[in-house]
């Protein structure tokens, strides 16, 4: 039973460890494995596959959302000024 609840272990010996960070560390120090990092948000991965992901989920989905509410611009909307003229127009009816 797993009392410490550690969600990082290593691929290769299984040993466990709390944080991201240590799992890395321990990868580079104990395996000699090369640490890459997102450019973007400095997470870091011990496979260049990993990191494409990581990036591709992660960072170009926000770029893509920005991308699309931009081409939504040019959507036809009746002018606020119409409306307030409709409103104006209504309160002189009453008086
Ligand atoms: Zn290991
Ligand atoms: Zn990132």
């Amino acid at each position: 039973m797993d009392l410490f609840h550690k969600k990082y272990s290593c691929e290769i010996d299984g040993q466990k460890f709390e944080s991201e960070n240590d799992l890395m560390d321990h990868y580079h120090t104990v395996h000699h494995k090369t640490i890459l990092k997102c450019h973007k948000c400095g997470r870091q991965f011990i496979h260049e596959k990993d990191r494409l992901h990581h990036v591709r989920e992660e960072h170009e989905k926000e770029m893509d959302a920005r991308v699309h509410k931009g081409e939504h611009k040019h959507k036809e909307n009746l002018s606020p000024q119409d409306q307030v003229d409709a409103n104006m127009r209504n309160f002189g009816d009453n008086f």
